[in-house]
């Protein structure tokens, strides 16, 4: 005995389970993109070989180079970004 397949099950949920509910739309924006916020500076380990000591710099605004200062001496340090190259994160300066 073969079970009928195509019997008039119903598919469709009721209307009432729709009309019941408010999408949320203050919640999440519309298009799924996500909200824009602050992103923090990016920086780079430095080994600053004026002091033997390691600290972070630091990018420009420009964003064309890493740029700070010794935290012992003062010393200023200037790492220019290379475009497309460069495969170390880790600098020495100083
Ligand atoms: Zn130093």
């Amino acid at each position: 005995m073969t079970k009928a397949t195509n019997s008039s099950s119903p598919i469709n949920p009721p209307d009432s389970n729709q009309s019941g509910r408010n999408f949320d739309a203050s919640s999440e924006p519309s298009g799924g993109q996500p909200v824009p916020q602050r992103q923090p500076r990016p920086f780079i380990g430095i080994q600053f070989k004026c002091c033997q000591t390691y600290g972070r710099i630091y990018r420009n605004h420009e964003a064309t180079a890493y740029a700070g200062n010794c935290p012992r001496c003062g010393k200023r340090v200037y790492v220019p970004i290379r475009h497309g190259g460069g495969s170390s994160r880790f600098f020495s300066a100083g």
